[in-house]
């Protein structure tokens, strides 16, 4: 069992809580920093298979029927945490092979219990009802990463590869506060009454390191493995794990992005890039406008590996190229987003802009640099290229960032009417020559 474990432990070294708000975005667990409140619309508000060792057999669990379309499990031990006691709940019909365990205070268990979204089957044609050979991916072992997912098939950029609920979702109030004892102990009763292929997808993610004990494995994979996921209920966030999902291993040029589908409590993966078969599907953990050094420097301090990416492995002069375009996006963003008299925006910047996105493997956040092209083409008073880039922006932000995001709205009353569009020629006053 040991040395089962102990390949799975080297498979990913994943999210380790960063609490890194992500304007609009539900996951926050990697991401860009929020962009300047001067765009007003773009962003929301604050946005391995081993022998299983059993929980021990004083363990006492109640059914406790909550609604007629859903079932839930709840464990019997709590633990108290300021005042409050947080328990252990499991939904484990939730989709065909997959389940959910919740860990909250009762009311707030009693309120989520009747949402839909813990009663619906996520509708995604890559969620695990499918055969695994049904799957554009398969779990590789990956030299010097441990496992990761490569494609079994052509994928297309936009395609959905993967939609996944989490199996573990702990209230923001209880951790990162609660006792590591008490955390532990919670999260070993939520784990244990999920289905068998569930649990054992949980309990072969990765760990930095070893662990001493099935709770401190627990524990530990919850720890390196979490993702802070709002459910739009108007209270704190929870810190969620995805078993398929983690299994993604980290590019500073991904070609997958991802969102958390706060509807439907689902992470979903999109490819961002065509993706031919055998190449392996990866992420970003972090905000890959970056230089180099930082984004280097971050992966070993959080993730205690030394990225290899081609661009982090490209020769000296092409980093310090990729360098000095990074330097050059974050003064275009700066320029763009002022909106003042004084501001040296212009059409041209953000179409370049949207060029550099696309050469430092930012294509999952494309939408960003659409929304300032599509501003700037309606500030200036020209509706056919406002209305172009509108729709792009569109496209693509409904495409990695889901619905309901604020830049949808914008981008929509934009293609509906620029000339009455906020940004309408916006640009336009004295000082500065039209176009
Ligand atoms: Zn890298």
């Amino acid at each position: 069992m040991a040395s089962i474990i102990q390949r799975y432990w080297s498979s990913l070294l994943w999210l380790p809580l960063i609490s890194v708000a992500a304007g609009g975005d539900d996951t926050c667990a990697l991401r860009h920093s929020p962009a300047s409140s001067i765009v007003p619309s773009l962003y929301a508000p604050n946005s391995a298979i081993c022998t299983v060792p059993t929980v021990g057999s004083n363990r006492s669990v109640t059914d406790v029927p909550i609604s007629e379309q859903s079932r839930w499990i709840q464990d019997t031990q709590c633990h108290g945490f300021e005042g409050v006691q947080f328990c252990a709940y499991t939904q484990s019909s939730l989709n065909e092979g997959e389940s959910v365990s919740l860990i909250t205070t009762p009311e707030r268990f009693a309120k989520l219990a009747s949402e839909s979204a813990f009663r619906e089957r996520v509708d995604d044609s890559s969620s695990q009802v499918l055969s695994e050979s049904s799957l554009p991916y398969r779990d590789v072992a990956i030299p010097g990463k441990g496992i990761g997912l490569i494609a079994t098939r052509p994928i297309r950029a936009g395609q959905r590869i993967m939609a996944h609920r989490p199996a573990v979702m702990v209230d923001g109030r209880a951790y990162p506060g609660m006792s590591k004892e008490n955390l532990a102990d919670l999260l070993a009763r939520a784990v244990e009454p999920l289905p068998p292929v569930h649990r054992d997808r949980f309990l072969n993610l990765s760990t930095h390191d070893g662990a001493n004990g099935y709770t401190d494995l627990v524990h530990k994979i919850f720890t390196t493995n979490t993702f802070r996921t709002s459910v739009n209920d108007g209270e704190s966030d929870f810190y969620s794990t995805f078993t398929e999902v983690s299994r993604l291993n980290h590019d500073c040029q991904p070609n997958c992005g991802y969102y958390f589908d706060h509807t439907t409590l689902s992470l979903k993966v999109i490819a961002a890039t065509d993706i031919s078969p055998g190449e392996e599907l990866s992420v970003s953990y972090i905000d890959v406008l970056q230089p180099r050094s930082k984004r280097q420097g971050y992966l070993h301090t959080h993730w205690g590996f030394h990225c290899s990416c081609k661009r982090c492995t490209a020769d000296a002069h092409l980093a310090a190229e990729s360098d000095s375009r990074i330097a050059q996006i974050h003064r275009l963003r700066a320029e763009l987003d002022d909106y003042s008299d004084s501001s040296t925006a212009t059409p041209a910047k953000a179409e370049l802009l949207v060029l550099l996105f696309e050469l430092e493997g930012a294509a999952g956040r494309m939408h960003e640099a659409l929304y300032r092209a599509a501003i700037e083409w309606s500030g200036v008073g020209d509706a056919a290229r406002a209305v172009k880039y509108a729709r792009l922006c569109l496209d693509r932000g409904l495409r990695f960032r889901g619905q309901g995001r604020p830049f949808e709205e914008s981008m929509r009353r934009l293609l509906e009417d620029p000339e009455v569009h906020w940004s309408w020629r916006s640009r336009l006053h004295a000082g500065r020559e039209e176009g």
